[in-house]
This record gives structure tokens, sequence and C-alpha cells, in this order.
């Protein structure tokens, strides 16, 4: 790490471990996973809201507590997430996961993964990629289970479908 990048990641991921954007409870949620990494001892519920007509996550927020990697992590994941259709998030899953488990090369992670490419050099600790991981778990999850989620909204006009 050359000493911008390191100050850059400590403010960034400090900003974001004490102050991390959407958290709290999501009223209304579509669907809330939760999971834990007792290694560390973080704990986080994600809860997202889809719009089933345009298939997107139209809110977001999570709860929990958990070390610096875990919060900002997820902090920078609410942020990236919100606003994009389920499938979009999806591919930044993948983005993620490649750059966190060291499966992409450094100089391939993708621009869109912006700030979160912060977290790249924790690629280089396997303890602490599981704390990076846990809210992408819990959105994997999320995503998950909200498939086909656009299939049960109720069109007025197909009521009786
Ligand atoms: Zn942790």
């Amino acid at each position: 790490m050359d000493v911008d990048f390191e100050e850059l990641y400590q403010s960034v991921i400090l900003d974001h471990s004490r102050k991390p954007r959407n958290f709290g409870p999501l009223p209304d949620p579509t669907v809330t996973v939760a999971g834990d990494n007792p290694t560390c001892g973080d704990e986080i519920a994600l809860s997202l809201k889809i719009d089933p007509q345009a298939d997107k996550v139209a809110g977001v927020g999570f709860t929990g507590s958990g070390c610096s990697i875990c919060m900002a992590s997820a902090s920078l994941m609410t942020l990236k997430v919100k606003g994009k259709t389920r499938a979009e998030a999806g591919a930044l899953l993948n983005d993620f996961q490649g750059m966190i488990t060291g499966k992409t090369p450094e100089a391939e992670i993708p621009k869109a993964l912006g700030d979160l490419r912060l977290l790249s050099g924790v690629r280089k600790f396997p303890q602490r990629v599981k704390c990076a991981t846990l809210g992408w778990h819990a959105l994997k999850g999320a995503l998950a289970q909200t498939e086909g989620a656009a299939k049960f909204s109720v069109d007025p006009k197909d009521a009786d479908l």
C-alpha cells in the first residue's frame, strides 16, 4: 500500500464504521436476512425493500454491530445497491466477491466498485475477509429470497388471475 492509499483507506473505513450509512431498521422491508461471523463477533441484519414493478432495490437498511471492516463494508454496500435493479446488485456482489477473495487480479478490479476498492487489501487477511463479506452474504440471501418477487405483485388488472 502506498501512503495515499493507506490514508484514504483509513479515513473512509473509519468514517463509515463510525457513521454507517443506511444504518437502522428499514420500515416495511420485503426481506430481512441476518448473518454473523463468530470468529470476530460481527452480527448484521440486512433489510431490502424491493420495488416489484421495476425489480429494483428501493430501500436498504442494516442493523447490528461489528468491527470497523464489517461495518464499513456493509455501509458502502448499502450506498451502492440502493436504487439498483436486482440484477445490477447481483453483478456488484460478484465484483466484490472476486475482489475480496483475490480471484480477480488487482489490475482488473472493476472501477464500478468505487470506494469499495479500498477494501481490496483485506484479501491478504483471510480472517478479515469474513468481516468484509458478512453484509454481502446477507445481500446474497436477500436477493435470492426476493427472486421472482415481481411475480407476486398484484396488478389490479390481473387480480383475477
Ligand atoms: Zn469483524
